[in-house]
């Protein structure tokens, strides 16, 4: 049920403890998982399905979706699942990712200690049913505007983004091995995202989950390089920044300067 081998603290153990105790004992990783791609590959199989003859200029579409996809995570990231909104849904994603999340992985142990831990990580599937809806009504303006193809295109890459979020997520808590070592962009996401998860980071940098591209664009990055630096950064630690503000909070949301109630790490460094 855990890991054997674990540098984690006690409180994080007890955490993970406290959390597998709470999850309903039918779940299952797998089918959790299979549910997720099937319903995402059957929408991107009739999103492609209806694309034919498509124009050079058309396929900008994947390009411009692409970033306005990466901007959206960014955001969501940094200013819904880090901070605690008064809306009762977007307090329920900020309890989900930084109280519960948060706690169950740190940059001291983020791996997965089976698939009865992967509910911790993959959205519920009505999440990513929530992602396509709220894509149909741009999809259909732009089908509308420009053309059905560029409709099309919208809702596959959007379709296409959520299903590579939650694949660059997995593969940040997974044990390490040659593919996330070696892979371009796996390697990056997983240094990137294991700085995340140091408590003293985790409310203003590395907020990217697929390709930190909005991390470098509005300086939230830990690393101090260029855009095609940050993508294939891999596991380097060359460039991290060396004068970041490190805040120390409770996963309480509150800023909570006490040792024993925030990081172990200084206030600020
Ligand atoms: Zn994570
Ligand atoms: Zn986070």
């Amino acid at each position: 049920m855990e890991l054997t081998q674990s540098p984690m603290s006690p409180r994080q153990r007890a955490y993970r403890t406290q959390y597998r105790e709470r999850i309903a004992s039918w779940y299952n990783g797998w089918l959790h998982v299979a549910v997720i791609y099937t319903i995402g590959l059957a929408a991107l199989f009739v999103y492609v399905s209806n694309i034919a003859s498509v124009a050079w200029w058309e396929w900008m579409t994947v390009p411009v979706v692409f970033l306005i996809c990466n901007i959206f995570e960014w955001f969501l990231h940094r200013h819904v699942m880090h901070r605690p909104l008064r809306f009762p849904g977007m307090r329920a994603i900020y309890t989900r990712h930084t109280l519960m999340h948060h706690q169950f992985f740190t940059e001291s142990e983020m791996r997965f200690a089976g698939s009865h831990d992967w509910r911790v990580t993959f959205f519920p599937p009505y999440a990513l049913v929530t992602f396509i809806l709220m894509s149909i009504p741009g999809a259909l303006l732009m089908g509308w505007l420009i053309s059905p193809n560029v409709g099309w295109l919208v809702m596959s890459t959007t379709t296409g983004m959520y299903l590579l979020y939650e694949f660059m997520h997995f593969c940040c808590h997974v044990e390490e091995n040659a593919f996330v070592r070696h892979c371009p962009f796996v390697n990056t996401i997983r240094r990137h995202h294991t700085a995340h998860h140091d408590q003293s980071l985790m409310m203003e940098r590395n907020m990217n989950l697929t390709f930190p591209v909005a991390d470098w664009l509005f300086g939230t990055s830990d690393l101090n390089r260029g855009l095609l630096g940050h993508i294939f950064n891999g596991y380097s630690t060359t460039h991290i920044k060396t004068d970041m503000r490190r805040t120390s909070r409770t996963p309480t949301g509150r800023r909570d300067n006490r040792p024993e109630a925030g990081s172990t790490r200084a206030a600020t460094a």
